[in-house]
């Protein structure tokens, strides 16, 4: 593959965007400790080459808004899942301090006495410093999600990369599980992926982080919490780029 023009490959800070899926493992909900370890074993490993880490946490692991059905309102269950992204961040958090790693756990939700606020410039002298930024609560406000939180502390905290772990191996033209027509791209534009109203990650993310000219890594991480190190050294060779115009 050619490689992309305008894409720097060894961007001085990364974005990894955490679905709260993969910190469920296989039992689907809650959060399974042998995976956040693992997790945080590869994110220390990128932060130890001197790149910079910041991690949003999703909370789909815990209530996702979107799907609350009818007993409970929209912004309740916006809040709700803002609070599960709060359990991952301690669960992360509580990896870190075992494995004897330095981070910084924030959320946009305030839960004083339990993790600090959000605040963009403790966080950038945070990643400074060497620190992985661990980002929870979302943006704070119901009716968005936390790959929008991804992009937007991406860009607040100029990370030169996005990198969307979740369950597919990257951007498909239709929904893999139920379209055996489906194929995967190698990279498409910004332009494109809002164009064909694709749904891997939010059209707000994916807006973002094209006013930003910000690049964006889709790869599966569930299957290898490891594959993060990888798509940060080669993200072309990863699942797929979202970059660029049409
Ligand atoms: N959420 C919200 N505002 C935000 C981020 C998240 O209201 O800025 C709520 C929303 O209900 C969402 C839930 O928190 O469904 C969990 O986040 P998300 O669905 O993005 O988690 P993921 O699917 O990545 O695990």
């Amino acid at each position: 593959m050619q490689p992309t023009p305008g894409f720097v490959s060894r961007p001085s800070r990364v974005m990894v965007k955490l679905s709260g899926e993969i910190l469920a493992g296989s039992a689907g909900f809650g959060v399974d400790l042998d995976v956040a370890d693992r997790l945080v074993g590869a994110l220390c490993g990128i932060a130890e080459t001197g790149t910079g880490v910041a991690v949003v946490l999703g909370g789909g692991n815990f209530f996702r808004g979107r799907q609350r059905g009818e007993a409970v309102d929209r912004l309740r269950a916006d809040f709700m899942g803002m609070l599960g992204t709060v359990i991952n961040g301690l669960a992360l958090e509580g990896a870190m301090e075992r494995a004897g790693k330095s981070c910084l756990l924030t959320s946009a939700i305030p839960v004083r006495g339990v993790v600090r606020e959000w605040d963009v410039r403790e966080a950038d002298r945070a990643l400074s410093e060497g620190s992985v930024v661990l980002c929870a609560g979302g943006t704070g406000n119901p009716y968005l999600t936390t790959d929008t939180a991804s992009a937007l502390r991406a860009v607040q905290l100029r990370c030169g990369l996005l990198l969307k772990g979740t369950k597919v191996d990257g951007v498909y033209s239709g929904d893999p599980d139920t379209d055996p027509e489906a194929r995967r791209f190698d990279r498409i534009s910004y332009d494109r992926f809002l164009r064909m109203n694709l749904r891997v990650m939010d059209a707000a993310a994916v807006a973002i982080c094209r006013d930003e000219s910000l690049p964006v890594v889709v790869f599966d991480i569930v299957s290898d919490p490891e594959a993060i190190a990888r798509a940060v050294t080669d993200p072309e060779k990863m699942g797929t780029l979202i970059l660029g115009g049409d």
